[in-house]
């Protein structure tokens, strides 16, 4: 498979899923492992040829399956074909790591790829209280549901944040984070915010804008214009104040505390005004692809990029406690085919998303380990750039040992 079809695949893993069982099967059996271990293996990303990679979505009807042939882990399609091999992502070697307070790390953050740190530092989001969350949204159900996973009730503190990155600049050039969180009541949703930024801009000091440490923030505006600025200076590298949907209808229904809360105006006018900060390549917004029309997305990618707003192109993938629980996301096709328009508009209408300088030096986060979408692995591709994870992965021979231990 070329890599073109390989993101095919990820599409359709993305938003069909992929099966499990035969896999679970395959490690009591032939690997090994002890039935409850095997049968309880939910394993979380993997890894394509060509470092493609892809969140792992269990669904017992999927196209696809996951199977151990002579020890080595494939995808097979359902006539029983082997279409590719994969592997599993392992964690970092400073995964097993403490911050100063003596919390392990896993409480902290999770990865996503081999270059992504990913924090989520708190699960409250207000709008579950006044029942205005948005739709697609389980952020604060969730610690119900996964209370096994890597979800902590407990709000993450700024020292812990930067305690985890700094583990992570002993092995990456230069980590990159996303930091998000459901929207606290205090300070019109500003809550913490400062307190994160006031300590990496600490610990991490900055000559120029460059060198401040890459993290994207995805937060809500508040009510006060002048946050924006004052966020900025605090020494954040980026921005994503997202959209979600971008018709205005569908944006009152789906996302109605940010539209009761901080509006649709002052939505707009805080991105405009972001970028007048950050400068192009810096501001981002996400929208959710098969939420509404494929016109009305393709209109707000436009939107964005026009203005210098990178926008993140998510397929979506209906949550377990949200309302939207049990819908289904569009066909392959559909998702397919708009994902590619979509980066045929970014690409002619912000150009240097098409080159190796922007993924390297001024991208918050790098677009292969991006496994929950596939839009930057599209703009790459199709934009000839091969430089994947932009010098920015961990050594081989480190991941290596590691994987080796996860089929063990
Ligand atoms: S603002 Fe919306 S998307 Fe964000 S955490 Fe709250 S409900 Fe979820």
């Amino acid at each position: 498979m070329d890599r073109k079809e390989l993101i095919k695949l990820k599409c359709d893993l993305l938003i069909n899923g992929v099966r499990l069982n035969e896999l679970r099967n395959d490690l009591f059996e032939t690997q090994g492992w002890d039935k409850e271990r095997a049968m309880c293996f939910l394993p979380a990303e993997l890894k394509l040829p060509l470092e493609v990679f892809v969140q792992i979505r269990e669904n017992p009807e999927a196209n696809f399956r996951l199977r151990i042939f002579e020890d080595k882990l494939f995808i097979q399609d359902k006539a029983n074909n082997k279409i590719c091999p994969a592997d599993f992502v392992s964690l970092p070697p400073f995964s097993k790591n403490f911050t100063n307070d003596l919390t392990p790390f896993e409480k902290i953050v999770v990865y996503n790829g081999t270059c992504n740190l990913n924090f989520t530092w708190n699960y409250y989001c207000d709008y579950f209280r006044t029942k205005q969350e948005c739709k697609f949204c389980n952020l604060t159900p969730a610690q119900d549901f996964y209370p096994e996973e890597n979800i902590s009730n407990a709000r993450k503190n700024a020292k812990q944040v930067a305690d985890v990155i700094a583990a992570a600049k002993q092995y990456h050039p230069d980590p990159k984070s996303i930091l998000t969180r459901g929207t606290p009541p205090e300070k019109q949703g500003l809550g913490g915010t400062i307190q994160i930024l006031e300590e990496l801009a600490e610990r991490f000091p900055y000559k120029n804008d460059r060198e401040r440490t890459k993290v994207l923030m995805t937060i809500s505006p508040t009510k006060n214009i002048d946050d924006v600025k004052l966020v900025y200076d605090l020494g954040l590298h980026s921005i994503s104040y997202n959209f979600e949907v971008f018709d205005k209808g569908y944006w009152k229904a789906i996302v109605p505390g940010k539209d009761s809360f901080i509006g649709r105006e002052l939505w707009e006018e805080s991105l405009i005004k972001a970028v007048d900060y950050y400068g192009p390549g810096r501001v981002f917004s996400a929208m959710i692809a098969g939420l509404e029309p494929r016109q009305s997305l393709l209109e707000g990618v436009e939107w964005c990029a026009d203005r210098g707003i990178v926008p993140i192109v998510v397929p979506f993938s209906p949550e377990t406690g949200s309302a939207f629980e049990g819908f289904r996301s569009p066909t392959y096709k559909w998702m397919m085919e708009t994902h590619l328009m979509a980066a045929d508009i970014m690409l002619k209408k912000l150009p240097f998303l098409g080159t190796e300088e922007y993924w390297k030096e001024d991208a918050p986060i790098c677009a292969e380990c991006f496994t929950g979408g596939f839009i930057y692995d599209i703009v790459k591709e199709n934009a000839g750039l091969t430089d994947y994870h932009s010098g920015n992965k961990l050594s081989n021979e480190k991941l290596i040992l590691e994987s080796e231990e996860v089929i063990k």
